[in-house]
């Protein structure tokens, strides 16, 4: 068996895939993981793809539910239409019609994505889908490797459907949560890096995106792990495009991000023209390296004190010095 990284991104980046149009990357993922021990799946109504592995009664604190979007901005046939197009998703209609652009589009059934190929080039790779199909490889491999290191612990994923045209499928996973109170939301990501953020650089610890700012506990959490980890992170605003987070945020689960630096955002180079998009793979390896340590470590009483703890410590290190102080005060006021 053991399928290598390479092997699942190759698999997964090679489904077409669109908004409403994820069931090729979604069979792949469930005959990835139909098979692993201590995996359950399941589908919710809005047919998101939900996972839970769980083996022994090891729980992190808190239990960690990923999340991942199946789609892609795309080409889809007009409902009812047999040969009308639309483009779904957050690029520029003036430039997805452009002739030459549409040129590019590779159907397939009744969706019509960017016709680019898998390439692995340079520590890189380089296919039509990389947001989100990464995020989902990443799940995929974090599954496969607790189960390959038979490791205690219970974590929960979410791959959603219909991201792309305002968290379709990410809503309805907040408002029909499945995955209990003490579960926290971690999106996974790729993201144009902004605000010092770099390609190749290591995995993004996303401290908000352009529509709200997530769980500090949460950003601290995975801060630790990756310090703990020897983990090399960038910790960031990603403020150029929104994600799941904010989605699930708004329905109430307490959620952060982690991104993976990734180029050519929607497919868009620095000239507006369609290009594939690309991820370095040492950050994609760092990712899943820093989430199977976060699930599989309970973090009680681990890594650097808390700020109540600092603070306590420091009130008593400075207890003469406030005494002098308010006897100072009382001296002047009596
Ligand atoms: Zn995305």
């Amino acid at each position: 068996m053991a399928d290598t990284l390479t092997s699942i991104l190759k698999k997964l980046l090679n489904q077409p895939t669109a908004p409403f149009h994820e069931y090729h990357v979604r069979a792949q993922i469930e005959q990835y993981l139909l098979d692993v021990p201590n995996v359950e799946l399941s589908t919710d109504a809005f047919g998101n793809l939900l996972a839970t592995y769980r083996k022994g009664k090891h729980k992190s604190t808190p239990v960690w539910a990923l999340g991942a979007h199946m789609d892609h901005p795309a080409w889809v046939k007009v409902p009812g239409k047999t040969d009308e197009w639309e483009f779904l998703g957050g690029v520029p209609k003036n430039l997805v019609e452009k002739k030459e652009n549409i040129a590019l589009r590779k159907e397939s059934g009744d969706m019509a994505p960017w016709g680019f190929p898998v390439v692995f080039e340079d520590g890189k790779v380089h296919a039509a889908a990389c947001d989100d199909v990464v995020g989902c490889a990443i799940i995929v491999a974090v599954f496969k490797e607790l189960s390959r290191l038979g490791l205690d612990a219970t974590v929960h994923a979410a791959f959603t459907r219909a991201e792309e045209v305002g968290f379709l499928g990410a809503w309805h996973l907040g408002k029909h949560w499945p995955f209990g109170k003490d579960a926290v939301f971690l999106s996974l990501e790729t993201s144009r890096p902004v605000n010092g953020a770099e390609m190749g650089d290591g995995p993004i610890v996303r401290v908000g995106d352009r529509l709200s700012v997530f769980d500090h506990e949460l950003i601290n959490v995975l801060m630790r792990t990756a310090a703990e980890q020897g983990i090399r992170v960038q910790r960031c605003l990603l403020d150029a495009g929104a994600c799941e987070a904010t989605a699930l945020q708004a329905c109430g689960i307490r959620s952060v991000g982690l991104s993976v630096p990734l180029g050519n955002y929607h497919n868009l180079d620095d000239d507006q023209n369609i290009v594939s998009e690309h991820v370095h793979i040492e950050d994609v390896k760092q990712m899943i390296n820093l989430i199977v340590a976060l699930v599989a470590t309970k973090h009680d009483g681990l890594g650097e004190r808390t700020l109540e703890e600092r603070v306590n410590l420091r009130m008593k290190e400075y207890k003469k010095y406030l005494e002098i102080g308010n006897a100072k005060y009382e001296e002047m006021t009596a």
